[in-house]
């Protein structure tokens, strides 16, 4: 093992679309893996996402797309930020058009700005041959539900004349608790993962995350009273004290802002001490431990949304930095299908 192992389970991933697509009834889902796949790795799991019945893929740039495209020669494939039309047609790629000119011979959905006052026309124009789709996108779906259905109404009442379009509005949360919105489609990304969109329990939702992260101690010490690990010396041992070094970092997308999360320690909830690290951070024992033993720092009930709360930032950040997917990654990765 290198410093550290990401296993992405594929299964988990399909039942996670599985679970999707029963609340979602006649919607089709449309599986987000922008980000390289919240950092997931986006050829593995828009594989596994279309297998289990996503019907089109959604990505953030022309540049995914066309990655995408080489894997997917056939599958719909919709960028869902600004893009340029010259780029999108030869790769037919969908497009969103969120202000000005609407491009010929591309198909293009047409993104209402309804109250995420982000992109998206203020007005809905009469829309030509090229549109096969309207959109809108929820700016609180997980935290205002009163105003998320406000923006469904919003939506579909300037929709109305062109119900025979696919209309799409809902994110993750809308597509678990918000009937109104899930129309013709929905376009779930962090909830394919198995993360909660509420920042809650994901279980709490049928979902079973997808990423499991592990090292191992590659040093256990001890401190007598008054010692301190790492930079700053943050941690000063109180009583004489059993800690763990951990070869991960900031480096490797364990952010600094972690210390006081746990991890498991051969299976036991240790407390993450000092400061961490770009390569390594220290973990506070109650004994004696071998040299070796496992280090799981997500996965095995050990959640991303626990992590998240300590960081002060939400589940989706965290996985994006950690970049499972990506080739420039520091751990070794291993894709399973258990
Ligand atoms: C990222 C994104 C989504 C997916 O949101 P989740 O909360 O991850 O399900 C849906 N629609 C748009 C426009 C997005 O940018």
């Amino acid at each position: 093992m290198n410093r550290s192992e990401l296993t992405v389970d594929l299964g988990a991933l399909r039942r996670n679309v599985t679970t999707l697509r029963r609340a979602l009834g006649r919607a089709e889902l449309w599986a987000v893996v922008k980000a390289d796949g919240y950092g997931h790795g986006a050829p593995d799991v828009a594989r596994a996402a279309l297998e289990a019945g996503a019907s089109a893929l959604c990505v953030a740039t022309v540049a995914e797309g066309l990655a995408l495209r080489r894997d997917f020669p056939d599958r719909r494939i919709l960028v869902m930020g600004p893009a340029d039309a010259a780029d999108a047609r030869e790769a037919r790629l969908e497009l969103t058009i969120a202000d000005g000119r609407i491009p010929e011979g591309v198909r293009c959905h047409l993104k209402l700005d309804t109250g995420m006052g982000r992109y998206g026309l203020s007005e809905l124009p009469e829309p030509p041959a090229s549109v096969v789709g309207l959109m809108t996108h929820l700016a609180t779906a997980d935290t205002d539900v009163s105003f998320a259905e406000r923006q469904v109404e919003l939506f579909l009442e300037a929709t109305a004349p062109y119900a025979h379009l696919t209309r799409h509005a809902a994110n993750s949360a809308a597509a678990l608790r918000l009937p109104s919105a899930r129309l013709d489609a929905a376009r779930c990304g962090v909830a394919l993962y198995g993360l909660s969109p509420f920042g809650s329990d994901p279980a709490d939702d049928g979902l079973e995350p997808v990423l499991r992260w592990q090292s191992r101690l590659a040093q256990v010490k001890r401190l007598d009273v008054g010692e301190s690990t790492g930079y700053g010396r943050q941690f000063m041992a109180q009583s004489p004290t059993w800690i763990g070094i951990v070869p991960v970092g900031y480096a490797d997308g364990f952010r600094r802002d972690l210390t006081g999360t746990e991890v498991l320690v051969d299976g036991e909830r240790r407390r993450v001490v000092g400061t961490i690290s770009m390569d390594s951070f220290a973990v506070e024992l109650d004994r004696e431990l071998p040299v070796g033993s496992t280090v799981v720092l997500l996965g095995d009930g050990l959640r991303a949304e626990e992590h998240a709360r300590v960081a002060g930032t939400i589940n989706y950040e965290l996985v994006c930095g950690i970049g499972a997917g990506s080739t420039a990654t520091r751990a070794d990765r291993k894709v399973v299908d258990a």
